[in-house]
């Protein structure tokens, strides 16, 4: 099923598998005047093609390569095979073989499984800049949810299309794959866009972005102090999620512990490791005359704004 609304210029097209008359999970395309962004999943790619039937089409741009955002590709180059596709430069071989995306088989009932798509030009051929005729992209990386994430943004308008970076709610499972800090990282990016429009992937278009996306660093940020919290009374992951998270999420049911709770809370762990005091250092010996052994100055707690490692 499809669901078709405007904001202003923007058609913001949202697409989900029907299960007994009912939407099973929405996920949502964009289109501003001839530049798609992302393809929704393959289970609906021909009503999609019903949609783009009636505007002109000419560039595709996908977030990130996961089967939600990509399974409209390969109907989408059937039908116009001129459309130049932009991805990062590590989405594109996952649209090529979506093998390597692992489906469980979860997310191949759901959405169903991409067929390959060839030919993706990667942003970093277009200096990660896509024109149209009135408007002008600029390609943000923002790993985190994946490593091949990016979002778009208009800055003359300021309108973010944020494919997965922000998703809204608080989170109480998590994928084991998801990395904490740069998900926490890539909204910090976001808030410095100071957005007027989110455009996110789930299709619930926000109009007061950066409020919302403080929010749910907040909410992130306070969940992996109670975490550290309980982690030093000596708790284990499991026990830190039972008192959490006492009911556990239908998720973590329907996805087969794909997202579990105790996820989150591992995610938690390694994400306040990277910020704890490292463990005494063995003790140097003295370089200059009159120091003495084990006089280095101490390695300090790092701070949220070093530099990220990953990226
Ligand atoms: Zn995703």
């Amino acid at each position: 099923m499809i669901h078709v609304d405007r904001h202003g210029p923007v058609i913001a097209i949202q697409m989900s598998r029907r299960f007994l008359g009912k939407p099973l999970y929405w996920c949502a395309a964009y289109w501003v005047v001839g530049l798609l962004i992302d393809s929704g999943p393959a289970v609906t790619a021909h009503e999609l093609l019903g949609v783009m039937a009636q505007v002109p089409l000419e560039q595709i741009a996908i977030t990130h390569a996961h089967e939600d955002h990509i399974g409209g590709l390969a109907a989408l180059r059937d039908r116009y095979p001129q459309a130049r596709i932009y991805a990062s430069s590590c989405a594109a071989p996952l649209i090529a073989d979506p093998t390597q995306l692992k489906m469980q088989l979860y997310r191949r009932l759901v959405w169903g499984t991409p067929d390959p798509v060839d030919g993706v030009t990667p942003l970093d051929e277009v200096e990660d800049q896509i024109r149209s005729a009135n408007y002008l992209f600029r390609a943000v990386e923002t790993p985190g949810h994946s490593r091949d994430h990016v979002v778009y943004f208009e800055p003359r308008h300021r309108w973010v299309f944020s494919g997965d970076a922000f998703i809204g709610g608080r989170d109480r499972t998590w994928a084991r794959e998801f990395d904490l800090f740069g998900v926490i990282g890539t909204l910090q990016t976001l808030v410095s866009l100071d957005a007027e429009r989110l455009f996110p992937g789930s299709g619930n278009v926000r109009r007061t972005p950066t409020t919302d996306i403080l929010d749910k660093i907040n909410y992130l940020s306070q969940l992996a102090r109670d975490v550290a919290q309980l982690a030093e009374s000596g708790m284990s992951s499991t026990a830190i999620a039972a008192q959490l998270f006492p009911k556990e999420s239908d998720l973590s049911f329907w996805t087969q512990g794909h997202y579990s709770a105790i996820n989150l809370v591992d995610a938690c762990l390694s994400y306040n490791s990277l910020f704890a005091p490292p463990a005494e250092s063995p003790a140097l010996p003295s370089g200059k005359p009159g120091e003495t052994p084990g006089s280095a100055k101490p390695a300090t707690k790092r701070s949220t704004d070093q530099s990220d490692p990953i990226r």
